[in-house]
């Protein structure tokens, strides 16, 4: 296996006025090189305050990396990111050049004010010391990669001026712009039309294999990990749930969790197929339940799933769960 990013026993803790926010409550995972990982899991789930800490965007306070590693394989070097400090040289010098990330509303990452060619040219200078006109003609290549038409006009428009898929491309257009080796994309597609959506995922695993980028790819939708990602993860209340190839959690998904995302997906082939949505809502994360953060929601809940936790244990050859029900 190789590996580019290695997250283990990452804790990331929020400490607020009302109590504790374990958003992130030891989680382990592998990104291989070249290799695009789902991370799936409804709001709260704690999937985007990994990847906030993976990049060194978690406020602190009063947030806090509690434990763990988040291990970045670079050639022979591994960088512990969780040991560098968010706003020191190394990490500035790794985020939006190594790493970088692209959010779902392309709004609040691009600046208004500043037109989207000097956006992208501005990480160019700055990472990688190119000369303003060197930038100008990378970034134009950059606008035409991921399908802009007329770059060379484009790249002197300001955000508002694009449409809603379009600034996602610019988006896409920014962060690949330093050639990172990984790419975190949080919810890339969800503010945008289906058809969109088809198309910038595509081009996502088009630059991804073009510019021979990893991604760690997370969304709410199940349905969409299945043409993008090679492994998923399944995320509830901070914690995996579930881990497995994609290929393995669409023909064999163990937890009632996975189960439930899956009944939750429109599917064109089986119409009169009744979609189940997964009845209750995530627990309070200040009144989290002693034993399976899923319990309250769960149809198959026994005794033990009230008061005992289940750790995630392997059901096949990568294949892994938390569930008392395969124990
Ligand atoms: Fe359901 Fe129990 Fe499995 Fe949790 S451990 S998902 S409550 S069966």
């Amino acid at each position: 296996m190789d590996k580019l990013i290695e997250v283990r026993g990452l804790k990331t803790y929020f400490y607020t006025e009302d109590g504790i926010v374990r958003a992130v409550d030891g989680v382990d995972y592998v990104i291989e090189r070249e290799k695009t990982l789902g991370i799936v899991g409804e709001s709260g789930c704690g999937k985007s305050v990994t990847a906030l800490t993976i990049m060194g965007l978690v406020e602190i306070p009063p947030g806090k990396i509690e434990a763990g590693e988040i291990l970045f394989h670079r050639g022979d070097q591994v960088i512990d990111l969780a040991k560098l400090k968010p706003k020191g040289r190394e990490m500035r010098a790794i985020r939006g050049n190594e790493i970088a990330m692209i959010f779902q509303e392309p709004m609040t990452s691009l600046n208004p004010v500043y037109t989207i060619g000097n956006q992208i040219m501005e990480a160019i200078i700055l990472h990688q010391q190119r000369k303003k006109k060197e930038a100008k003609t990378k970034a134009i290549e950059m606008l035409r990669a991921v399908g802009i038409s007329l770059p060379e006009q484009r790249v002197n428009e300001y955000p508002h001026q694009l449409s809603g898929g379009m600034r996602q491309r610019a988006m896409i257009a920014m962060a690949m712009s330093c050639n990172p080796s990984l790419l975190i994309a949080d919810e890339p597609t969800t503010a945008l039309d289906v058809t969109i959506q088809a198309q910038v995922l595509e081009l996502m695993n088009a630059l991804r294999v073009e510019f021979h980028a990893s991604i760690q790819f997370i969304t709410h939708d199940l349905g969409v990990i299945a043409g993008m990602a090679d492994d998923v993860v399944v995320m509830y209340l901070g914690r995996i749930v579930e881990a497995s190839s994609v290929r393995e959690i669409f023909h064999n998904g163990k937890h009632p969790y996975t189960r439930g995302l899956m009944n939750s997906i429109p599917s064109l082939a089986a119409t009169k197929r009744r979609l189940e949505p997964i009845e209750g809502v995530v627990p309070d994360p200040f009144d989290v339940p002693p034993g399976c953060g899923f319990e309250p929601r769960c149809p198959q809940a026994m005794e033990i799933c009230r008061t005992k936790m289940p750790e995630l244990k392997d059901v096949a050859a990568g294949h892994a769960t938390a569930c008392w029900l395969y124990e």
